[in-house]
C-alpha cells in the first residue's frame, strides 16, 4: 500500500499567475474533501505538482473515491516514494512496487525516468536502462516495449524519487472557487441538481434557492431537497441552501392572474428572488435546470419572458440536453435515486392544464399588475422569512 498519490491536473489555461491561484484552490478543495475520510492527510506542491500524502488508518478506496470528486483532478497516481537515489536502489524500489501494485508479471514495460533534480548525476537514458535491467532480473517474463507498454513505469527524481504507473481517472474540471460564485435554482427534480454540478465543475462556488409552498409541499419534500444539496456539495463543497416559503406569493398569483399564466409568473419570482440571494452572497450569475422544449414554461417563447424578469446572467447548462442524457448525469453523481421520490413540488400545485406555451412579455406584464400594490411586499417577507440550511 502507498502513503502518496500524485494528483494530475489540466495545465490549460493555468499559465503564470493563475496557476498558483487554480494550485492553492485545488489543495485546499482536496483537505476539505478528505477532512470525513479516515486518516490523516496533508498536501504538497513542488514544481508543477501536487501531492496528496496520507498518515494513520487511511483506506485507499476511501481516498481515491474522495479524490474523484474534487473539480481540477484529471488523474490520481498512487505513488511509491524511495529516499535513496543511487540506480541500484531506484531498480530494487521499481520491483517492489511491481509486486505491490500487480497480481501477475507477465507484461509489457517501459522505465520512463524524468530528472526534475537537474543535479541528479546520471542521464535518464542510462537511467532507464539500468532499472529496466533490474526488472527484467526480478520477472524474466517481463518484456520491454518502449512504443506500447502494458505498463509505463514513471520514475520521477525529485527531493525523493517517486515512482508510480497507474493513473486513475479524476472528474476534470475547474476547482471550486477559482471562477466565482453563482445562485442555483435547486428544486427537488432530476435537473437542476445536475445543472448545478455542470457550473460547480467550472470552477465555480455556488449557493441554492429553493421555494416551497407550506403547507401545500411537505416537510418531506423539503428533506429531499437538503439530501439532494448535500450530494450535490460533495463535488461542489459547502453550500448555503436558502430555503424561501412561497406560498402567498403563489396564492395572490393563483387569485389574480389567468391560470394558464401562472407557471410563468410564478417563475419569473422565482428568479426575481433567487437574484436577490445572489446579489446579497455575491453571486454573479443564476443556475437553472432547464432544457429547451421540456415542458410549456421552457420553449423558448416561455424562456425569454422569464429571462426579462432579472437583470443576472442566467446559466441554462442543460439547455441542449435530451431528458436520457440528464438522467445519465444524474445517475452518475448520485442524484437519481433521491430526485425520483415522488414528493411534491411548488410548481406541480397551482399548475394550469393548458398552460401558455407562447406567453408574450407585455401580455404577461399586463397580468403581473393585477398583484396589487402589496404584492411587493408578500415578495420582501418570502425573502425575509428565508430559512438559511448550510449544508
Ligand atoms: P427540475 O427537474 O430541475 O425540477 P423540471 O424539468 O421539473 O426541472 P421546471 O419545474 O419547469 O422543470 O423547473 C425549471 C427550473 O426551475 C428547475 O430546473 C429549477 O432550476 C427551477 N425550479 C423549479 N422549481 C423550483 C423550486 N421549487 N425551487 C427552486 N427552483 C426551482
Ligand atoms: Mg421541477
Amino acid at each position: 500500500m502507498f502513503h502518496t498519490y500524485l494528483i494530475k491536473y489540466g495545465e490549460i489555461g493555468v499559465k503564470g499567475k493563475n496557476r498558483y491561484v487554480f494550485e492553492d484552490a485545488l489543495s485546499g478543495r482536496i483537505l476539505e474533501r478528505l477532512e470525513n475520510v479516515s486518516g490523516e492527510f496533508s498536501v504538497s506542491k513542488e514544481q508543477g505538482r501536487i501531492y496528496v500524502h496520507c498518515a494513520g488508518s487511511f483506506i485507499h478506496e476511501e481516498v481515491v473515491e474522495a479524490l474523484q470528486n474534487v473539480f481540477g483532478i484529471v488523474g490520481i497516481c498512487p505513488v511509491m516514494v524511495c529516499d535513496e537515489d543511487d540506480p541500484d536502489s531506484i531498480g530494487k524500489a521499481v520491483v517492489e512496487f511491481l509486486a505491490q501494485s500487480y497480481e501477475t508479471h507477465d507484461q509489457s514495460f517501459k522505465i520512463i525516468a524524468r530528472r526534475a533534480r537537474k543535479s541528479y548525476p546520471m542521464p535518464s537514458m542510462e537511467l532507464n536502462a539500468i532499472v529496466g535491467g533490474a526488472v527484467l532480473d526480478a520477472y524474466p517474463e517481463m518484456s520491454v516495449d518502449v512504443h506500447e507498454p502494458q505498463i509505463p513505469v514513471h520514475v520521477e527524481i525529485r527531493d525523493q524519487i517517486y515512482i508510480y504507473s497507474k493513473i486513475i481517472p479524476g472528474p476534470g474540471g475547474m476547482p471550486v472557487g477559482t471562477n466565482g460564485r453563482a445562485m442555483l435554482l435547486l428544486s427537488g427534480g432530476i435537473d437542476s441538481p445536475v445543472a448545478g454540478y455542470m457550473i460547480a465543475k467550472r470552477g465555480v462556488r455556488i449557493d441554492a434557492v429553493y421555494f416551497h409552498a407550506p403547507p401545500y409541499t411537505s416537510e418531506r419534500a423539503k428533506q429531499k431537497v437538503i439530501d439532494l444539496a448535500k450530494r450535490v456539495s460533495d463535488f461542489a463543497g459547502k453550500m448555503r441552501v436558502h430555503v424561501v416559503n412561497f406560498t402567498d406569493v403563489q396564492l395572490r398569483i393563483y387569485e389574480r392572474c389567468p391560470h394558464d399564466e401562472l407557471t410563468i409568473i410564478m417563475r419569473r419570482y422565482m428568479m426575481k428572488i433567487a437574484e436577490h440571494f445572489a446579489a446579497r452572497d455575491g453571486a454573479l450569475a443564476l443556475i437553472t435546470g432547464e432544457s429547451l422544449g421540456q415542458v410549456a414554461s421552457q420553449t423558448i417563447q416561455s424562456l425569454a419572458v422569464t429571462n426579462a424578469a432579472c437583470t443576472m446572467p442566467v446559466f441554462r447548462p442543460l439547455i441542449g440536453f435530451d431528458k436520457q442524457d440528464i438522467v445519465d448525469i444524474s445517475l452518475k453523481i448520485g442524484t437519481y435515486e433521491t430526485s425520483i421520490l415522488p414528493y411534491e413540488d411548488c410548481c406541480t400545485i397551482f399548475v394550469a392544464k393548458h398552460p401558455v406555451t407562447k406567453p408574450l412579455l407585455h401580455i404577461i406584464e399586463r397580468s403581473e399588475k393585477k398583484l396589487g400594490e402589496d404584492f411587493d411586499e408578500l415578495v420582501k417577507t418570502a425573502i425575509e422569512t428565508a430559512e438559511t440550511v448550510e449544508v
